[in-house]
Order: C-alpha cells, then structure tokens, then sequence
C-alpha cells in the first residue's frame, strides 16, 4: 500500500508516487526515463528514448478524435535535488519519501519533485487509461531530462516523431494562471582590466547587508536593491568627499540572483576616519529615503583596520570599476505592453569581483523579444570594451514569444471558464521555460502552460496542492476532449 493510495483518481496519484519512489535529480533521470519506456511498451504504444533519456511516447487518438489536430503534453523527469539541514537522504539513490499533510503532498527533509513529477504522472495516467475513458486526439507525451540546470534534454533533442503544433506544456505552478510566454536568456561574464600598485593608508572594511535579494527572473521588478551595484555607487559617491584607494571588491553569488550583501576594502588617510562614517551615514539616509518599504533592512557598516600597505588600484582602474558598477545596464530593462504589469526585459548583476588584474561581473539577462535580448548584450559589450575588456556570453536559451492570436489559448481560456466559473490569468514568465526551445524547433507550435498550485519548489519545503491537482487534472481532461 502507497501513502498515496487513497487519493483519488487513483492513477494520477498512483503513478506519483511511482515517481518519486525512482530517484531523478537532473543528470540522474536515466531509472526515470527508463521506467516509462517500459511502461510504454507494455501498453504497446510506440516510443522514443535518445541517448540522454528524452522520451516521446505517441497514442494515437481514442474513437471520433482521429480528426482533431494532435497535441504535445510535455513535461521534464528531473527534479532539483535538496534537503534540510541535517537531512541524510542521498538524492542520487534515493526517491522523495513523500507524505500527506493536509491537503499537501511533501516530502521529507528534502524537494518533493512535483515540479515536474506532476506532470510525469498526468502522462501516464492519460497513457493508462487505454480503455478510451479519456477521450483524445492524438496524443504526443514529450518527457525531457536536464531542465533545471539549463534545458540541456530539450535542447538537444529531436523531435522528428512529433506531428503536432499544439502543446500544453505542464511545468507552471500557479492554478489558474495561464503562461502564454517566457523570457529568453543568456549569461554575461565581463573582464575589465586592473593594474595595482602600492598604496598606504587605513584599512577600512565597507560591508553591505541585510538586502532581500531574490530570484533574477521572479523578482527583479520588485524594487529591490542590488548590493554589487549599491556598493559600487556608494564608492561612486565617497570618492567626492574622501579620497580613498580600492584594495578589494566583492558581492554576489550567482548570475540568477540578485546580489543580498557584499564588501569593499579601501585604504583611507589617518585622520579620515569621522568623514567616511558620515559619509556611510548620509548614503544610509538615502537608501532609507529610496528603499524604505522596498528593501527596509540595508544596512552598510564599517569595520576599521590597520594602517599599513596594500596593493591597491590605480587612479585609473579604480574609474573604471565604478564606471562599470555605476553605468552597466541592471535591473528592468522594459516592461511588456502586450501583458501590462509583466516584465519585458531585465539584466541583472549578479557577481562582482576583483581579483588580481580584473574586474570580473557576471549578469543574467532576460527577455521575452529576442532582439531586446540582443541589444542589451550590446550595450554591456560596449560599455566593457569601452573600459578596455571583453564580454564572454553563454547559456543562450530562446524566448516563447506572446502569440497575440492563440487558437489553443483560446480555447484553454474558454474551457477554464467553463470549469472554474471565472476566467484565468494569462501571464508571460520572466525565465526560462522548455515552450522556447520547443517553439524554436516545431514551426508554428500553439503553446500554453499550466499546472497544479505547488509551492517553495526547489527547496525542501516544497509542496503540492493535492485538491488543486486534481481540478488540473479534469481540467487537462476537459481540454482534450474538445472537439
Ligand atoms: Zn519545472
């Protein structure tokens, strides 16, 4: 007996709990992908597995669907592997141990995998019923590996048994949210070049904290702040009132996050000491003035140092580094005029670093159009070779353009109003969903994505809402009987 296995429709629940008793973090999904090609052959349907374990999987369409255009539901095997403190589950050998709270589906100490295990199990519940008590067209299941670490399976992928230019792709987490496009994105890394050389004066530690930070893609309208480019406009505006040397810099930890603290060191004159703290004082002001209900908890401390000598940046390099923290694009760029209140293109500086002889800063930038997308590449191109360095990109991955005609929205429009008694949200996502690259490869592909409320994904309070799976799952239902 599953944990599982009282809920109803019994498949769906069932073939979860399948799931997530198989491990399948990304780069391990091959037990995954394995099992529903199995499952597939036993039921004789026709399936396709390559060499990084992407699955196809065709039912051809039940009695009086033969003539309704086929349709792609597509979701990925893998999952984010993480868990609690403490937590001793090996995720590479060892499946989600999922328990029921409420009306939750979790797992314990670790990620549950609804995201995108859901989906799997939609799949196959679907493919199970082969009775014809779903009704469908044809049916074409496309199940992907390596999602969350870059849509590397759907990337690679060749779709060439895929007759339709419909899909439902199932990896949103919002009921009664509809996604109807996403962002494209790639990732920057500049070099601008330092020279150092010797400088004396007091050792003064800058350190900035308490920024609420957040995703890159999620939460880059939120008018947060950002800490790499607070510093750096913070030594911007010191070097008016104390002259100073920059010994080090450092904030950020990842392109796809907005940077939560970080610290400078700079040498200053002995005596200086008062001028900097009022310096730090006036600069708090603002940031209280500029980030009071935004950011609320900012705060910039000084710790002093030693007097003494320090390889420190020349008059000239430490320009070009605020310049580079000051002017380099951040932030939101654009917002949509197709879906107003929704991000069009973002940049966000996610790293700051000086190291030895340069200034390395890594962004991620986002847009729903690819050709904003390019131009924000270029004015990060240009302003870092203005300073003399380069930019490396990498990570391209497409954007699912907003279709301003969608037949299938249409009709998932129609259908969720008929269900649900109100009409859903249509929204387009500021990151990455597999619909871009899909899009990018099945010409004139009508795409939607939707999926059952779930919450804290990628962490190990994730949970799924079980009632709200369930209406989802009529929903899917509802969607491919329609004629
Ligand atoms: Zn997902």
């Amino acid at each position: 007996m599953g944990v599982l296995s009282g809920l109803k429709p019994e498949p769906v629940f069932h073939y979860f709990e399948e799931i997530c008793g198989i491990p399948h973090t990304s780069h391990h999904e091959k037990a995954l992908s394995d099992y529903c090609v199995r499952f597939a052959k036993e039921r004789g349907y026709e399936c396709t597995q390559d060499e990084m374990g992407n699955l196809i999987i065709i039912a051809e369409a039940t009695p009086g669907y033969e003539e309704v255009p086929a349709v792609i539901i597509q979701g990925h095997l893998d999952m984010v592997g993480d868990k609690a403190e403490g937590c001793d589950i090996d995720m590479e050998k060892e499946g989600p141990r999922v328990y029921i709270d409420g009306d939750f589906i979790r797992a314990d100490g670790t990620t549950l995998g609804g995201d995108n295990g859901i989906a799997v199990a939609y799949a196959l519940a679907l493919l199970d019923a082969k009775d014809g008590s779903i009704p469908h067209p044809r049916v074409e299941v496309v199940l992907t590996v390596c999602e969350e670490v870059g849509l590397l399976g759907a990337s690679a992928m060749d779709f060439y048994p895929c007759r339709a230019r419909r899909m439902i792709n199932i990896d949103s987490e919002v009921e009664g949210v509809l996604t109807a496009g996403c962002a494209g994105g790639r990732r920057a890394r500049c070099h601008i070049p330092v020279r150092r050389k010797p400088c004396s004066g007091v050792r003064c530690k800058l350190e900035l904290t308490g920024l609420l930070g957040g995703h890159s893609g999620m939460e880059i309208d939120k008018g947060r702040s950002n800490a790499a480019a607070l510093l750096g406009r913070f030594l911007m505006l010191l070097k008016e009132s104390v002259p100073y040397s920059l010994v080090s810099f450092s904030a950020g930890v990842k392109e796809n996050v907005i940077p939560k603290g970080g610290f400078a060191v700079i040498l200053i004159a002995p005596g200086e000491e008062d001028a900097l703290r009022k310096e730090i004082e006036r600069f708090m002001d603002c940031m209280e003035a500029e980030y009071g209900s935004a950011d609320p908890d900012i705060r910039l401390e000084l710790t002093l140092g030693k007097a003494g000598a320090f390889p420190a940046l020349d008059d000239d390099s430490r320009l070009r580094v605020l310049t580079a923290l000051n002017l380099m694009p951040n932030g939101v760029q654009a917002m949509s005029m197709d879906l107003p209140g929704l991000v069009e293109t973002s940049i966000n500086l996610g790293v700051a670093e000086l190291v030895d002889d340069e200034l390395i800063l890594r962004q991620s930038i986002r847009s729903s159009v690819s050709s904003a997308k390019e131009m924000v590449s270029k004015k990060v191109t240009l302003l870092a070779e203005q300073l003399g360095g380069r930019v490396d990109f990498q990570g391209d991955y497409p954007a699912w353009p907003f279709a301003r005609n969608s037949r299938l929205r249409d009709l998932c429009v129609e259908i969720f109003a008929k269900q649900y008694g109100y009409e859903p949200k249509i929204e387009l996502m500021h990151a990455g969903l597999e619909c871009g690259i899909l899009s990018g490869k099945l010409d004139g592909l009508d795409c939607i994505s939707f999926g059952p409320n779930q919450f804290d994904i990628h962490t190990p309070n994730e949970h799924l809402s079980i009632s709200s799976a369930v209406r989802v799952w009529e929903y899917l239902k509802a969607i491919l009987a329609a004629k």
